[in-house]
């Protein structure tokens, strides 16, 4: 029997805070104000208010497993709450601001948040959620706190005589709740260890590619899987921080963009549909960094998109990921032996949601089994891996993990000879016409490359005949239009017949959830009785 002799160090947050104290100490966190003013700081700062906002916390009574709620934009203080709370032995949950008030107090009822510690701008969504039912213990207020307690106090409370936990990687650092796009919302707690081994992944060159010298725009909100888990990376390899606050408008974000010379930025496709429409209108305006990255994730990136943004010298680069997965699952990078394939093939494999991160499997399969990398069968996608969830918090729907131990991801997906995952639907969102089977993702990717669509949702409609119908909704682009004949004709070349859209209904936006994914559920609802009277082909 051989005994390995290495040390055992635990995978937790300190090491992160240690790292970014002391070797990357000097590198700038750059903030917006509500009131635009930028806030300067360091890590160093950072991390030291950090240690006394934890150190604090303790003073107050928070322990192992106490849950701090934040209701906060992406700032500096938002950072030290990603710090400071787990150091205390606490468990920071990042509350979505975007979620009805009534759906906030649930959330924060069903974790037991104990303290909260919220933006001044965001008091009067605080007021509605204390409305709709949530209580908290203490609440602390980040800017003009009248009747609660400072936050700046609650830092500058903290005793450097208090200890601090020692921690296991074991612990719970984090929660975040599903958006809920297709149910009611569930927790997922992160470990500290599944947060380190999913950030040294993420930083990965064949990753989301971090380092000290970048500059990063996290517009993805703090309060959304913890912003895909950049700050975290941030902090570890030194990239300097640049956060929006609560300012996501277009020219707001190319200001930023533009000032504080960013060469990476991540965020949902609606974010860049929205950037690019303000580069086209204004295409001098922002000097933006050459080859400056984008991330993009949370629901599919459009092929135009990615192919507009090159033609721009900006690069997008397609994640996928969920709440479940931390977010990281996939990364959509070409592989060198593909680097020189041919622009169609390129821009097709960029398109799709690529290849598994390190460390982390997946497969697809159907009641079949697997489905063979031919690029056409379907199934649904399964993932397993450290910073995957074994669980929900309160063990609801048991049935989301096989017996084999991988998480069902409820994403419909196939797989390529090159072993790239295409997402084509979700589970809940595919339409059953006459008994076949419709991918409603696949059919809106492929009409945002219409000329004339800005952006497009198809949905399933109860038809008196088929049972199911697609139905295409869409914005289409300023001063732009296209007749259903000539939106059909421009899909009949990529799909079977029975899947083009019988009909298009155009609005001026289409109904977003909190994290600006397609709001499907609404959309079915408001045109449920589309089809009522139908009874051609
Ligand atoms: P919710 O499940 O409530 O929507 P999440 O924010 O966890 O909340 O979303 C995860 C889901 O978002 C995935 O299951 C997938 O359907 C979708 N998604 C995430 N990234 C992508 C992507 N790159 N392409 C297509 N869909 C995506």
């Amino acid at each position: 029997m051989t005994t390995a002799t290495m040390m055992d160090v635990p995978l937790t947050i300190d090491l992160v805070v240690e790292r970014a104290e002391r070797w990357n100490g000097a590198v700038e966190v750059v903030s917006r104000r509500p009131d635009k003013s930028l806030h300067r700081t360091t890590y160093k700062v950072i991390c030291e208010r950090a240690r006394r906002l934890a150190r604090s916390l303790v003073q107050l009574g928070i322990g192992r497993g106490d849950k701090v709620a934040t209701l906060m934009w992406n700032h500096a203080e938002h950072l030290e709450c990603y710090f400071g709370i787990p150091l205390a032995g606490g468990v920071t949950h990042t509350l979505n601001l975007r979620l009805h008030p009534d759906e906030i107090a649930f959330i924060a009822g069903d974790a037991h948040d104990r303290f909260l510690i919220v933006d001044e701008v965001l008091l009067p969504l605080y007021d509605k959620i204390v409305a709709a039912g949530a209580r908290f213990e203490k609440v602390f207020v980040v800017g003009k706190h009248g009747v609660h307690d400072n936050y700046e106090d609650l830092v500058a409370g903290g005793n450097d005589k208090t200890a601090l936990p020692s921690l296991a990687e074991s612990d719970a650092l984090g929660t975040c709740y599903t958006s809920g796009t297709t149910g009611k919302p569930k927790g997922v707690i992160y470990t500290h260890r599944s947060t380190i081994l999913h950030t040294l992944v993420a930083a990965l060159p064949d990753s989301l590619q971090l380092s000290r010298s970048d500059t990063l725009l996290p517009v993805v909100p703090m309060f959304h899987v913890n912003a895909w888990g950049l700050p975290f990376v941030s902090a570890l390899v030194g990239t300097k921080l640049v956060f929006p606050g609560p300012h996501l408008d277009p020219p707001s974000l190319l200001d930023l963009l533009s000032s504080e010379k960013v060469t990476v930025s991540a965020g949902v496709p609606t974010i860049w549909l929205g950037i690019r429409e303000a580069l086209d209108g204004n295409p001098n305006k922002w000097p933006l960094q050459p080859g400056l990255r984008m991330i993009v994730g949370g629901s599919a990136a459009p092929e135009q998109l990615i192919r507009d943004f090159d033609r721009l010298g900006l690069t997008l680069l397609h994640a996928w990921g969920m709440t479940e997965t931390s977010p990281i699952g996939t990364v959509s990078r070409l592989p060198p032996h593909l680097e020189a394939a041919d622009e169609a093939t390129r821009y097709r494999l960029r398109a799709k949601q690529g290849v598994p991160t390190p460390l982390v499997d997946v497969r697809v399969r159907n009641w079949q089994g697997d489905v063979p990398a031919d690029d056409k069968t379907n199934g649904e996608l399964l993932v397993r891996g450290p910073w995957v969830a074994a669980r929900y918090a309160n063990n609801e729907t048991p049935e989301r993990w096989t017996k084999d131990g991988w998480f069902r991801t409820g994403d419909v997906a196939r797989v390529d000879e090159h072993g790239f995952i295409q997402l084509t639907d979700r589970v809940a969102d595919m339409i059953k016409s006459g008994g076949e089977w419709i991918c409603s993702q696949e059919i809106e990717n492929a009409l945002m490359g219409h000329p004339a669509v800005r952006e497009a949702a198809v949905i399933g409609v109860p038809h008196p005949k088929w049972s199911e119908r697609p139905l295409a909704v869409v914005v289409f682009k300023p001063d732009a239009t296209a007749e259903l004949g000539q939106l059909r004709d421009f899909l009949a070349a990529k799909f079977p017949k029975f899947w083009l859209p019988d009909a298009v209904e155009v609005v001026e936006a289409i109904p977003r959830t909190s994290a600006g994914k397609f709001k499907k559920t609404e959309l079915r609802e408001i045109f449920k009785d589309r089809y009522a009277r139908a009874t051609d082909d």
